[in-house]
């Protein structure tokens, strides 16, 4: 019987078996399809995966060199465009729309031999926390399935946690790949901006999106960021630094770490007593262990949410605003022949209600009247929370706290109640805002019998003392 439990240990298992690929896929395969209602994949590239585990088998037959990701069983979120098959970004919008080229990030998986096995569902154009705005249906976590797994890549985080892949490609502009994961208990990570290309990943809001990854392992999301990450001709954000071997870098000797917390973060109302409780008893253990851990103030912890939803409605409005039913997407049947009614019935009809919702916010905050008092307030928000960050960051490598102020809620619980919702994102926005590099590593399992996660962050491109850490801490 199959297990995966490491690429590693799947790497020595495929050194044994000439027909390995083609076993882990026949075994996902499986998996998949027993855990449909799960409802984690909008659709699975069955065919295409065996022919591609086929090739793959034989390649190491032939004694040819191996990608770094060989053989590694991937499904991607449905907003990274895969050339020749459908990316919607959970939307009717774009239900029939197939992507015509590849990722950036798609290209690397595919030459480092890593084998596509679907694509996932997710909240419509990566808005939202729970996977419940998906035109496609819920997700459902696998630890309990009247519950969210989170959002807005809830799909990739529970493909991750019921088994059904290796690895997946989450987005994350606020805390998408981090909070569920948080949830599903497995590890997320969102590098720095402009560690990976965005080239191929549908836009949400450009200042802040970042493809991450989930995976069982901190060293399987350390392997795989080395192999997606770098520059890119087709996005100019990305950054030139060059990219480390992450994975070998966490095989260093363990070291006592400078880490911060928010006061604030920990103090706060709205987080979960029990929850307060166990990340300070990790506090107080770092401590005994020799590392430094500070608390500092962070005044503006209530200020961080309404920013980044003043900023990313104002850039998705923008971004959105292609889906116009002429270059892409839904038309409605037309009525009349007059073009504003031809826009607005197809977006009205192929938009679902939260995108909607955002659209209008985005665009309300970009017109002539109010510009100033709510965009240009906000980036200026942005600027100084850039300056905590950089204060912080001079004295410390890293700052933690819970990833999400509460466990999974129940599906429905919160659909109804908008700000409830958006300040689930209270702790994972800030990375989002000011551009460095996050992860929630699966720490922790409350007495209500689900898991949570820890969310440490630290300066920009720093992610190899990001994942030594993360690794240190759950090993
Ligand atoms: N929950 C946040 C939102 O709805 C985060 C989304 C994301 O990271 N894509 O905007």
């Amino acid at each position: 019987m199959f297990s995966f439990q490491s690429i590693n240990k799947y790497h020595s298992f495929l050194k044994e078996n000439v027909d390995g690929c083609i076993i882990a896929v026949d075994h996902f395969l499986i998996e998949i399809e027993k855990k449909k209602h799960l409802n984690s994949f909008l659709e699975v590239f069955a065919e295409e995966a065996i022919i591609r585990a086929k090739e793959l088998d034989e390649k190491r037959r032939l004694g040819k060199p191996l990608g770094r990701l060989h053989g590694v069983v991937v499904g991607i979120k449905d907003v990274i465009c895969y050339k020749g098959h459908v990316v919607s970004a959970g939307s009717k919008i774009l239900e029939n729309f197939t992507s015509i080229y590849n990722a950036t990030v798609v290209e690397k998986l595919l030459q480092e031999d890593a084998i596509i096995i679907g694509r996932q569902n997710c909240d419509e154009f990566a808005m939202g926390s729970s996977n419940e705005n998906s035109a496609f249906g819920v997700v459902r976590n696998a630890i309990d399935e009247s519950r969210v797994p989170g959002g807005s890549s809830g799909g990739s985080a529970v493909s991750v946690q019921a088994g059904l892949t290796m690895i997946s490609l989450g987005s994350d502009t606020g805390g998408s790949v981090r909070q569920p994961a948080d949830f599903c208990g497995v590890v997320g990570l969102k590098p720095s901006y402009g560690r990976i290309s965005r080239y191929g990943l549908i836009a949400y809001a450009s200042s802040f999106d970042q493809i991450g990854i989930f995976s069982k392992t901190v060293e399987d999301a350390a392997l795989c960021l080395e192999v997606i990450s770098g520059v890119d001709d087709f996005d100019s954000t990305v950054s030139e630094k060059p990219v480390p071997a992450y994975a070998a870098e966490l095989k260093t000797t363990p070291r006592k770490y400078k880490i911060a917390y928010f006061i604030q973060a920990l103090e706060h109302p709205g987080l979960d007593p029990e929850m307060r409780a166990k990340i300070t008893h990790l506090i107080n253990q770092l401590k005994l262990a020799g590392h430094t851990v500070d608390p500092i103030e962070f005044d503006l912890l209530n200020h961080i949410v309404p920013t980044y939803y003043v900023l990313t409605t104002a850039e998705a409005s923008s971004n959105l605003s292609r889906f116009d039913a002429v270059r892409f997407g839904y038309r409605a049947p037309l009525v009349n022949s007059d073009l504003n009614d031809m826009y607005k019935a197809s977006r009205s009809a192929g938009f679902g209600k939260e995108v909607q919702r955002r659209i209008m916010l985005g665009t309300f905050v970009l017109s002539a009247g109010y510009f100033d008092a709510y965009f240009t307030k906000a980036q200026q928000v942005r600027r100084i929370l850039l300056n905590k960050s950089i204060e912080v960051f001079a004295k410390y490598e890293a700052i933690i706290s819970p990833t999400v102020p509460s466990t999974a809620f129940k599906i429905g619980e919160k659909s109804d109640d908008q700000v409830a919702m958006f300040l689930a994102d209270i702790y994972t926005v800030f990375a989002n805002l000011v551009g460095i590099p996050a992860i929630s590593i699966p720490m922790f399992t409350h007495s209500n019998g689900l898991p949570f996660g820890l969310q440490i962050m630290t300066n920009h491109f720093e992610e190899t003392a990001l994942l030594q850490l993360s690794d240190h801490l759950m090993n």
